[in-house]
């Protein structure tokens, strides 16, 4: 039997790990981006300040190296302070413009590695010239880069071995006093080992900030998902999306009080299929579902959007008209009759008809009715289709003990 090797539990950590880091790092470029747009605000009067001041610089006359000085490191703060303005400018621009993208990146690499590298050059000015802040400035700046700019370790550790390797080799062939050779290098490699140590903790953190809070937007997501479906089941009909019966009733009832301050009459159709059991025992439950489906999708279709359409239960249905008198209703009523004798179900290529029988009632203008005494006086009407023959649209008023005071 083959063994697997060592190395493969960390290989696949190391895939992991790296599949993750890919999510993470443009939105860590970007958050870089930020942080150097608001540094750049602070480093670019700062580098103009060193610039004046350095340029008014009158080494004394017994120290001419010192003059030489002022006068390397001087214009490399003119400098540092236009590229550091160029730089903020591009991060503005990218951050406005872009989106995490490889040009974001490589600004934040760029910008990193000039700093750093303005700090080397700083630093071997002074030491050259034994004057300034010697290495504090290429120190102070390498930890600064490693905290400010959140970047993978596949990023962080060439551009801080890369630091190292440079800074070495401008040490070793700048003309600084020999005898501190040892101990600026001891500390020269220190500085960009500090600084990708801090820049692997700062950007772990990060990452797994980044990592729990994407864990927890996709479940409050799924949360609100979850109470809109609950929302929507609770009034809706799941097979055809309509209202359900108990959602009619409250939207009716408020029509009906509506109706009554307004003056103006409300009618209701009740809608019931025909021999609907037949389709079910001949076609299977299945066909019935999808011929429900059709019913409510032809209703919906016969009616004003300001109608109101739901399913009742089984193959009943139900239609409220507001402002609508009685023989609005009942011609509303014999169109959906006629719509739905004239739109069979096809299904898988057969064309199965269908008929309903309807039942309507309402109130005058004016009068007040619940919402319970014209849907018993709407299945009265029904019922009186269904026992004429079917296929067809009865009307029924409500009865005078029924039209009980509405609920205002
Ligand atoms: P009538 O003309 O007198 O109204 O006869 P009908 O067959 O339409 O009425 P009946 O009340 O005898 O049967 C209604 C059938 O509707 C019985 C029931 O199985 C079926 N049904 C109720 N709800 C559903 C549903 O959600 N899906 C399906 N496929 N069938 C349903
Ligand atoms: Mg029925
Ligand atoms: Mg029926």
């Amino acid at each position: 039997m083959n063994k697997a090797p060592w190395y493969q539990p960390y290989a696949g950590w190391m895939r992991v790990t790296k599949q993750e880091y890919d999510l993470v790092q443009g939105e860590g470029t970007m958050e870089s981006l930020r942080r150097f747009r608001w540094v750049v605000c602070l480093m670019v009067p700062l580098h103009l300040v060193m610039g004046f001041l350095l340029g008014r610089y009158r080494a004394p006359a017994d120290h001419p190296e010192l003059q030489a000085w002022a006068a390397t490191v001087g214009p490399a703060h003119w400098s540092a302070a236009l590229l550091a303005a160029i730089g903020g400018v591009a991060a503005h621009y990218v951050l406005r413009h872009a989106r995490a993208s490889a040009t974001a990146i490589a600004l934040q690499i760029l910008v990193s590695v000039g700093y750093i590298y303005l700090g080397a050059y700083l630093s071997i000015a002074d030491l050259v010239a034994n004057a300034g802040a010697g290495l504090s400035s290429f120190m102070l700046i390498c930890i600064m880069f490693g905290v400010l700019s959140l970047m993978r370790p596949a990023i962080s550790v060439p551009l801080f071995l890369g630091t190292y390797l440079v800074f070495a080799y401008l040490l070793r062939h700048a003309p600084i006093p020999p005898q501190h050779n040892n101990s600026l290098n001891i500390v020269a490699f220190f500085c960009p080992l500090l600084a990708l140590v801090a820049s692997l903790m700062v950007w772990s953190q990060f990452a797994k900030a980044v990592k729990l809070r994407r864990q927890l937007s996709r479940s409050n997501q799924a949360l609100v998902a979850q109470q809109r479906e609950l929302a929507f089941l609770a009034d809706h009909d799941t097979l055809t999306g309509l209202y359900n019966r108990r959602e009619f009733m409250r939207q009716a009832q408020q029509e009906l009080n509506r109706a009554v301050r307004a003056g103006v009459p409300t009618h209701c159709v009740m809608v019931d299929l025909d021999f609907f059991k037949k389709v079910n025992d001949l076609h299977g439950h299945p066909v019935g579902d999808a011929m429900l489906q059709h019913v409510a999708a032809v209703l919906l279709r016969g009616v004003r959007s300001t109608d109101t359409v739901a399913r009742l239960g089984g193959e009943e249905f139900i239609v409220l008209l507001p402002d609508t008198a009685r023989q609005g209703a009942c011609d509303v009523a014999e169109k959906l009759r006629l719509l739905l004798r004239s739109s069979p179900l096809v299904y898988l290529g057969v064309e199965l008809p269908m008929t309903a029988s309807m039942g309507v009632s309402g109130t005058t203008p004016g009068q007040k009715a619940s919402v319970g005494a014209i849907y018993a006086a709407a299945d009265r009407a029904l019922y009186v289709a269904k026992q004429l023959g079917r296929d067809q649209v009865q009307y029924a008023s409500p009865e005078a003990s029924e039209l009980a005071a509405p609920s205002d």
